[in-house]
């Protein structure tokens, strides 16, 4: 642990967890938009991504131990691995990064949402602060964003990424030890700020956070992902109402109607 500390002392720490939300007024109640961001911002996983830098077969036998090493563990070694290795640094990982395509019509979504004056936009990812202020950047979209509750992420003084998690649970099996989404939420929804909130997701840590939503919230549930091939084992769990939607296109016309106050 102590060497963490002194990379993080040494590196250039990159913000974006939590910033925003207490700043809203807690006296008007607001709607709250929850965005996971691989699969659903952004098309593909951008760990996988962001693997496949590496040599093919190097990838391969990362990727065989994902079950043991979860994907935090597994986005750690291929950042080391590019770095020590194959001499990629930083900037090369965010270029990949950036390069990410979106989920068509997400992006209209994302302007739509952040220009109620109602709504608090945020971020609830399991990726890292470095690849998604990369990408958000790339848009010039960082300003849309209240908050981004992801795993934080320094650059070491060598320029190699170091990717740190969000925190340490046991609690939930349905999501990793390193983020439980639905606590992120909770944590959210206890504040009393929120007469509405909307979760937009694909996986089983998705699944996780819209479990915590009331009669009165919306979760948009991505079809012919994770979650959606889920849904009839878990409909029961769920207390919101249900959204499916495959693109940005889809999700605007069906949630937009249901949030103009
Ligand atoms: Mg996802
Ligand atoms: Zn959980």
């Amino acid at each position: 642990m102590f060497s963490i500390l002194k990379i993080i002392r040494l590196g250039r720490c990159l913000s974006g967890i939590r910033r925003g939300l207490s700043q809203s007024n807690p006296l008007t109640p607001r709607i709250l938009a929850a965005i996971d961001f691989d699969k659903t911002i952004i098309e593909q996983d951008s760990y996988v991504a962001v693997s496949q830098l590496l040599p093919p077969k190097q990838c391969k036998e990362l990727v065989n131990l994902i079950p043991k090493s979860g994907w935090l563990g597994f986005i750690s070694r291929v950042l080391q691995l590019l770095h020590s290795e194959h001499k990629v640094n930083y900037a090369s990982v965010g270029m990949r990064v950036r390069h990410l395509q979106a989920v068509p019509g997400m992006l209209r979504v994302l302007r739509q949402l952040a220009r109620n004056p109602e709504v608090d936009l945020c971020i609830v990812s399991d990726a890292n602060s470095f690849f998604i202020e990369e990408w958000l950047k790339q848009y010039a979209i960082e300003c849309l964003f209240a908050g981004v509750f992801t795993n934080p992420a320094c650059i070491q003084a060598s320029g190699e990424v170091l990717v740190l998690p969000y925190q340490e649970q046991t609690d939930c099996e349905l999501c990793p030890s390193n983020l439980c989404k639905g606590s992120v939420l909770e944590e959210l929804i206890s504040s009393g700020r929120y007469k509405r909130v909307v979760y937009v997701g694909d996986s089983c840590n998705d699944l996780c956070a819209m479990k915590r939503l009331r009669a009165k919230d919306i979760g948009c549930i991505r079809r012919g992902y994770e979650m959606y091939g889920k849904m009839a084992a878990h409909a029961g769990d769920l207390s919101c109402s249900v959204v499916t939607w495959r693109d940005g296109h889809e999700l605007e016309m069906l949630l937009m109607p249901k949030i103009v106050s």
